[in-house]
């Protein structure tokens, strides 16, 4: 059952990824989106799970949360890192391609975890598993969607950008098959969805929507953004 519905999983990623690379000419507009899909899939997906799955405080305030800033701060940090070594190297001022297979690195990471959080489920029982399924596979989408966008985001290469594609929609499905093998602490998987929300975050805020306006400040724009944090609460929505 978990392997059936991470090839659901498998084929949806793809799909969000062959949109993506469909609409390249309207490029302002894509990434308008994309920033929507990640500010929804963090602030109605991933920081309310994260906190349902990681309650204990630290000092005050929930491990989840702290976790959530860490992995901004962690974003933020591998980001400037990435800039000054190109910028020592005398390139010239632009996008860093790292930064973009980096960040579809995490992504493919992302969705690895996404594909063990659903075999876990399924250990659980066979409700967990359908609603932490149905939440994996209608969120695929973005996912794909987003993997395209941020490695030709940052100049790599289209072949790079579908072999990133097709990496992050394979994970999934692996990440289920792992969980034959072991399982693993509810406490652990909330701290890892505050950070990877913490660092999605600060890809959307700080790289993904600045670009999206760069060169077309428009309304249309927004309105994608919108249409993106829309299209994700509907999903959440339609599966709680
Ligand atoms: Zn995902």
């Amino acid at each position: 059952m978990a392997v059936f519905v991470a090839l659901g999983a498998f084929l949806m990623t793809l799909f969000g990824g062959w949109v993506a690379q469909r609409v390249t000419d309207r490029r302002h507009l894509v990434l308008g989106l994309a920033g929507g899909l990640m500010l929804g899939v963090v602030g109605l997906e991933l920081l309310p799970e994260a906190l349902e799955a990681a309650g204990d405080e630290v000092f005050g305030v929930p491990q989840a949360l702290l976790l959530f800033v860490g992995g901004f701060l962690v974003a933020h940090l591998v980001e400037r890192l990435l800039a000054v070594r190109r910028a020592a190297h005398g390139a010239s001022e632009g996008r860093v391609p790292q930064v973009g297979l980096t960040a579809a690195g995490a992504m493919v990471g992302h969705s690895l975890m996404d594909g063990i959080a659903i075999g876990a489920a399924f250990q659980v029982g066979e409700g967990m598993g359908t609603t932490v399924a149905l939440a994996v596979v209608t969120h695929d989408f973005a996912d794909g969607f987003n993997t395209y966008t941020l490695t030709s985001l940052y100049g790599n290469a289209r072949r790079k950008a579908l072999a990133m594609l097709f990496a992050d929609a394979v994970a999934p499905v692996a990440g289920a098959a792992s969980t034959v093998l072991f399982t693993l602490p509810g406490e652990f998987l909330g701290s890892y969805l505050g950070f990877f929300g913490g660092a999605l975050l600060y890809l959307a805020a700080a790289e993904i929507l600045p670009e999206a306006h760069h060169e077309h400040p428009a309304r249309s724009t927004l309105l994608c953004t919108v249409a993106g944090v829309a299209f994700i609460w509907l999903m959440v929505g339609l599966v709680s």
